[in-house]
């Protein structure tokens, strides 16, 4: 007997929420395509009228459950009665997934007390010691939370998924994962199956994960993003500064189409402090983290080959919905 965990996304806006249920299958191959489609409730996650509450499962992503026996994690789209794609299923309204294109999604979060309703490692009243020691710290005095995060990796590396690298963050309680993946939807999967590992460990340790951009409010505390580092072939071997300004320059007329997929109350972390880029400019340049759009140095030294930051992303986007757009903005440009 196998245990197929389906996970889906709510219909809840501005943000969407994961979801899942246990399916239980004889005889189980492993293979997404003996999956089976699935329904649920749909009048409980604001998908369906109580009327006619049923919404359709249909899997699109699987890998192992590393945490639990004899087990999977499928990844599904969620279809309406009529098998047509919800309004909420952003993974099928990806119009070009373009395997050319790389992403590197670098996803912050803080880790949150549900007691406290503050960040782990601050205190029940006031504020811990201000930014500086936490980002990459070691140490009890500054970093907080590391068996969730150790826990993290091992589950997301033993699922198979590509994550790159960890770390803490600059606020207290902060950290970030990096995962690279090929593709818009694979991206999306990956980044999506590891906020759900994520979710489900904290559980265990009387954690919750905090994914909104700035949960501390306008204070001096750095927000959450999720900067999407993007390459396709051009980008990765043109070797022309000016294909890159090209680019660069296209983004600059969709500021508000980007804006609009990039998460949730970006406005309260896209200031202009704390290594963002105020929501009402649009910029970018050689190694800024003050930058809408940061062109690594690496790239630069390259030769102008290798790939962009896109920095305004919040840790509550849709990964799905952000690498779409970037796909479609760096394709209007025709060299
Ligand atoms: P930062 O210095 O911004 O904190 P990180 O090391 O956290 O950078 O993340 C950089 C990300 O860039 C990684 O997730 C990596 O996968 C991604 N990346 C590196 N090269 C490419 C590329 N050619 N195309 C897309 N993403 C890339
Ligand atoms: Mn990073
Ligand atoms: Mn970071
Ligand atoms: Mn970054």
């Amino acid at each position: 007997m196998a245990k197929l965990e389906y996970i889906w996304l709510d219909g809840y806006k501005p943000t969407q929420s994961l979801r899942s249920k246990t399916k239980i299958e004889g005889d189980f191959s492993g293979k997404l395509e003996d999956c089976p489609n699935w329904s649920f409730d749909g009048s409980s996650t604001e998908q369906a009228p109580g009327g006619s509450s049923d919404c359709i499962l249909k899997p699109v992503f699987i890998c192992p459950d590393p945490q639990r026996r004899d087990a999977y994690l499928v990844m599904c789209e969620v279809l309406d009665s009529k098998g047509e794609p919800h309004e909420s299923n952003g993974r099928a309204h990806i119009e070009d997934d373009d395997n050319d294109f790389w992403f590197g999604f670098e996803q912050e979060y803080f880790l949150w007390d549900p007691e406290t309703n503050k960040p782990l490692g601050f205190p029940v009243n006031g504020y811990p010691a201000p930014q500086g020691p936490y980002y990459c710290s070691v140490g009890a005095k500054n970093a907080f939370g590391r068996d969730i995060v150790e826990e993290h990796l091992d589950a997301c590396l033993d699922a198979g998924l590509n994550v790159e690298g960890i770390n803490a963050e600059v606020a207290a309680g902060q950290w970030e994962f990096q995962i690279f993946a090929k593709g818009a939807k694979e991206a999306g999967d990956q980044i999506w199956v590891a906020r759900y590992l994520l979710e489900r460990i904290g559980e265990k340790y009387g954690v919750s994960i905090n994914w909104h951009c700035k949960p501390l409010g306008q204070l001096d505390w750095n927000g959450s993003g999720m900067h999407a580092n993007f390459s396709n072939t051009l980008l990765r071997t043109v070797g022309s500064e000016d294909v890159y300004k090209q680019i660069l320059e296209a983004f600059r007329p969709v500021v508000a189409e980007h804006i609009a997929v990039y998460g949730a109350d970006n406005d309260q972390r896209l200031t202009g402090k704390h290594e963002t880029a105020s929501i009402h400019d649009y910029s970018y340049g050689v190694s800024d983290r003050g930058a809408s759009i940061r062109i690594p140095l690496y790239t630069k030294q390259k030769g102008w080959k290798g790939y962009l930051e896109d920095r305004r992303p919040n840790s509550a986007a849709d990964p799905y919905k952000v690498a779409a757009r970037i796909i479609k903005t760096v394709k209007s440009v025709k060299i």
